[in-house]
């Protein structure tokens, strides 16, 4: 009984996205961690347990007709935990019981609704949401309670546990991290285990509800989340650093300042820490950072160690620097027939000879004036890291080599260039027009100069094509940048990289003229967008930002 276009689900697809929902809540996503996460909340707080248990449920319910949650976010519990921090809040109206308990559904409506608009403008600003659509409906309520003369924050509220009761909803908690990250799990209970100490030895009561909100709802989740937003990254353990920092020094603040006495601070300070972590880390590249797929390629080249990578580069790197592709012909005369820029034509026709010769040289006028991206200050900067060993570009432009790349295959030449086709000996660029008035030959043999670029049917020139192979021949990773592959020359390395056992990682705007294999990484992305987010992944900084 499904409505059009609501897709199948099951009962155990609603379990499992009303229990990952509740996971959320300690930044966990498995359905297993969803029930320690009911566990330690019912040892501490039978009735939050309950409110955010029926939180999660009405979220589930209504998510996805309703509030048009996709089946994605609907499945992952995204929708259902904003309602299970709301529930888990509203535990000490729900213990208390009569009237005030029939307004717990209004909320929750009120809670689904204003996550599409926060979600909305947090994405205008780049930074994850968290559950900050259910914090805000919790201090609404406060508001609306505290108009109608009623306490909705009883504080503390009636709850007593013991000390078993808090060991064990630790121990499940603990648990939960482990399963998900052994290694920022375990530092995280150091920190934790440090905050309280510091408390003890300041004479705190680490135990009392006040003070738990700082280390146990501040200090320790924003710790756990930042460093398993970037687990696998040094800047990892930064982030997780500065987000701990930033959450006990805007606990602390809002605890003393008597203006915000009023308002609980709930997870504010928490979700404030990860924001300034965010920000102070990622900076303008933050949301590729997070992204999934950007991760796993800085993972993979991370992982392919010293000089394991290679890439492989095109036209696409270099549009955002205003040069055409030159491998599509975009930079010839309109109207004029491809055949005659071709090699044979160079070779046998003196006008073709002049047409290339002028087209060369308004190439190379723009590519003269044409500054080096972010993604070739990018790549220059993962290679003096040592991450890359080589770049192959398809590009004649030379902006790897002004961004500072050391080792550049320049598959097809570079335009700045003028050889002889029989000699090979390389000369000067002529002056302006020069190749209007006749034949530019060689001083030397009389042979025909020609710009140093590869014509349509003109073959790479051996040395060149065996630096290419070799280097492609020896990495583990192939980062295949800004080209559709529709050249055979590239096509062929990008089938040597795989047949000697390379992963690929491609970053492009368009299709591929090559099958995309189930373990590849493909990055829908600019490449001046996608490249410095991996750079800084990797910790790697751009010698210099060209815009
Ligand atoms: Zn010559």
């Amino acid at each position: 009984m499904n409505g059009a276009g609501a897709p199948a689900s099951t009962w155990r697809d609603a379990g499992g996205a009303w229990l990952r929902g509740i996971a959320q809540i300690a930044f966990l996503e498995h359905w297993l961690d969803g029930v320690l996460v009911l566990a330690a909340t019912a040892l501490l707080s039978p009735w939050s347990a309950v409110g955010a248990a029926l939180g999660a449920l009405f979220a589930v319910a209504l998510g996805r007709r309703v509030f048009r949650q996709t089946e994605w976010e609907w499945q992952a519990g995204f929708g259902a935990y904003d309602c299970a921090i709301m529930g888990l809040l509203w535990g000490s109206v729900l213990a208390r019981g009569g009237a005030p308990v029939l307004l717990f559904p209004l909320f929750l409506l009120l809670c689904l609704a204003l996550r599409g608009p926060v979600h909305r403008i947090m994405a205008k600003l780049g930074l994850p949401p968290f559950a900050l659509p259910g914090l805000m409906t919790v201090w609404i309520a406060l508001g609306v309670f505290s108009v109608l003369g009623a306490n909705f924050w009883v504080y503390p509220v009636p709850l007593d546990p013991t000390a078993t009761e808090i060991g064990l909803a630790i121990a499940c908690i603990v648990i939960g991290v482990l399963r998900k990250n052994g290694r920022v799990a375990s530092a995280t209970v150091l920190l934790a285990v440090c905050t309280v100490g510091m408390m003890h030895w300041s004479g705190q009561d680490p135990w009392s509800i006040g003070a738990a909100g700082l280390w146990a709802f501040t200090v320790t989740p924003a710790f756990f989340a930042a460093a398993t937003m970037l687990s696998g990254f040094r800047l990892g353990w930064v982030a997780g650093a500065i987000a701990a920092v930033a959450a006990a020094a805007v606990w602390l603040a809002w605890m003393a300042l008597p203006a915000l006495a009023a308002v609980p601070p709930l997870m504010a300070p928490l979700f404030i820490g990860l924001w300034v972590a965010t920000l102070l880390c990622l900076g303008r590249d933050r949301v590729l950072c997070m992204d999934p797929s950007t991760q796993a390629a800085a993972r993979q080249i991370t992982a392919a160690g010293r000089g394991g990578a290679v890439v492989l580069s095109g036209a696409g790197i270099s549009t955002a620097a205003g040069i055409p592709d030159y491998t599509a012909g975009a930079w010839l005369d309109v109207g004029v027939p491809l055949a005659r820029y071709g090699y044979g034509a160079f070779l046998s026709d003196p006008g073709s000879r002049a047409l290339y010769w002028a087209a060369c040289a308004r190439f190379r006028v723009v590519a003269d004036h044409a500054r080096p991206c972010a993604s070739h200050a990018a790549l220059a900067a993962i290679e003096a890291h040592g991450l890359v060993s080589t770049v192959v570009t398809q590009n004649v432009d030379d902006l790897h080599q002004k961004a500072g790349a050391r080792n550049v295959v320049d598959l097809h030449g570079t335009i700045f260039k003028v050889r002889c086709l029989q000699c090979g000996v390389g000369h000067e660029w002529p002056a302006d027009d020069a190749w209007f008035a006749g034949d530019l030959l060689c001083p030397q043999c009389n042979g025909f100069l020609k710009p140093a670029v590869i014509a349509f049917g003109e073959e790479i020139p051996a040395a060149v094509w065996q630096a290419a192979l070799q280097a492609v021949s020896n990495c583990r990773v192939l980062l295949v940048v800004g080209t559709q592959l529709a050249v055979g020359a590239a096509l062929n390395l990008v089938a040597t990289a795989r047949a000697r056992g390379a992963k690929s990682i491609f970053i492009t705007m368009g299709t591929l003229a090559c099958p995309v294999f189930p373990g590849d990484i493909m990055l829908i992305q600019p490449a001046e967008r996608a490249l410095p987010a991996i750079a800084r992944l990797l910790g790697v900084t751009p010698m210099a930002r060209a815009s």
